[in-house]
């Protein structure tokens, strides 16, 4: 026999989690949680943990500012460490445009009520004295920015949302998607069929595929993002911030004993595969790395991997109801942000759900606004 659900969340990473647990908070008791794979398996098992609120859009900050709060009470609130730090995030400016973005953006910053300085290359000397500052024209700093451990924040939300009620199926894929009429009646996959009338679709890059099932086009694109990881290195202070170089994408931050970086590939092709390409390491990152950073031309590579953003023509988010079609969810597109705005959508989508009014406006964020877009650069613009 089919198994029945309130809701269905296809997708078991830190957005489709945390969406199970708002709803589960706010007294919904039939929630399931389909996972192809397993718990964390996707994107967020790949991630940098991140979390950072100097963007450019008031959306974003707020989104940003919500789930930092949510962070800093993670433990108390789920009964879950999480090893949330909060060094601040670096960002370094190169041109006098760059700078002339980074003063707009703290006037925005300022007025929404977050503390965000900007610095000289002077006092981004002081902070981390190995960086090469001589073309940095200036930086901004937020102390509150941080990061945390992603599996254990997508751990915490599942496990708090099963002792809530809500089950989730790994190793189960969602294959296909019937309607009665307009209206959602069954979810099918590789284990049976699910019926549902509320469908949230946070399959993360694969979102796409999933709107394909209901007929519907969502301009996801899944980019390859790796991650490289040093030898034990000491000479960069423990609780040295992120440091991210705008004009390149370069960043770097202390994880445990050894340095992580990253940078995005300008000419990374749309598509899934997450195998490592050491010649990106070799030729493109490594001039750019030594550059800034010049200690790490001496420092070895330990170990290395990568996993997909889901791009979107405007970097933003795809978060709403589907106009047209009843009870159909996106929580998708997080174009690189997905983590760090966890907390906040997953509340947000549970108020839609609820038929509630969100506690932010998300209209800018709407499915329906892509008529609007199209992809035309695969410049990552890290501000969004
Ligand atoms: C290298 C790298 C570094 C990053 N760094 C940061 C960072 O510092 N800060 C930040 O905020 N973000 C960062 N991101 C982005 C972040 O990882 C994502 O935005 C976030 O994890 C998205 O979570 P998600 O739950 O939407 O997707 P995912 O974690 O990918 O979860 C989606 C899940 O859906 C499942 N699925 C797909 N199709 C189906 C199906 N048909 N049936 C059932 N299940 C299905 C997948 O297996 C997957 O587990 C980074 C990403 C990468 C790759």
């Amino acid at each position: 026999m089919d198994k029945t659900a309130e809701v269905i969340i296809i997708g078991g990473g830190v957005i489709g989690t945390s969406i199970a647990y708002h709803l589960a908070k706010m007294g919904c008791k039939n929630i399931v949680i389909l996972e192809k794979e397993y718990i964390g398996f996707g994107s967020t098992g790949k991630c940098a943990g991140g979390i950072r609120q100097q963007f450019s859009t008031e959306i974003n900050i707020k989104l940003s500012m919500e789930s930092r709060r949510f962070f800093e009470h993670f433990e108390e609130e789920i009964g879950y460490p999480i090893d949330f730090y909060q060094n601040g995030y670096l960002i370094l400016a190169n041109t006098e445009e760059e700078m002339k973005i980074f003063q707009q953006n703290l006037a925005l910053q300022d007025k929404l009520g977050l503390k965000v300085y900007l610095l000289s290359p002077q006092d981004v000397k002081k902070i981390i004295p190995q960086l090469n500052t001589e073309d940095i024209l200036g930086a901004t700093y937020c102390p509150t920015d941080g990061f945390a451990d992603p599996s254990s924040v997508v751990q915490g939300f599942a496990s708090s949302c099963r002792k809530m009620g809500a089950k989730i199926y790994e190793k189960t894929e969602a294959v296909g998607i019937e309607f009665k009429g307009e209206k959602i009646k069954k979810i099918v996959t590789n284990k049976g069929k699910f019926e549902t009338a509320v469908l949230v679709n946070a399959a993360g890059p694969y979102a796409g595929i999933i709107g394909k099932m209901i007929g519907l086009d969502i301009p996801i694109r899944p980019s390859r993002r790796h991650i490289f990881v040093t030898e034990p290195l000491d000479k960069i202070r423990k609780n040295s911030p992120m440091i991210i170089d705008f004009h390149s994408g370069f960043w770097f931050r202390r994880e445990g004993p050894s340095l992580i970086f990253g940078m995005r590939n300008p000419n990374e092709k749309e598509g899934f595969d997450t195998s490592i390409d050491w010649d990106f390491l070799t030729e493109v990152v490594a001039e750019v790395a030594c550059h800034r950073l010049p200690l790490i031309a001496d420092t070895g590579i330990m170990n290395a991997w990568a996993g997909l953003h889901a791009d979107t023509p405007d970097c933003q988010a795809i978060l709403g109801e589907v106009s047209g079609m009843e009870g159909v969810y996106l929580a998708c597109g997080f174009s690189g942000h997905g983590f760090m705005h966890s907390p906040a959508v997953g509340k947000i989508i549970a108020e839609l759900i609820f038929g509630e009014k969100p506690f932010l406006d998300i209209s800018s964020l709407s499915p329906d606004r892509f008529s609007r877009f199209s992809f035309q650069s695969q410049e990552e613009k890290i501000f969004i």
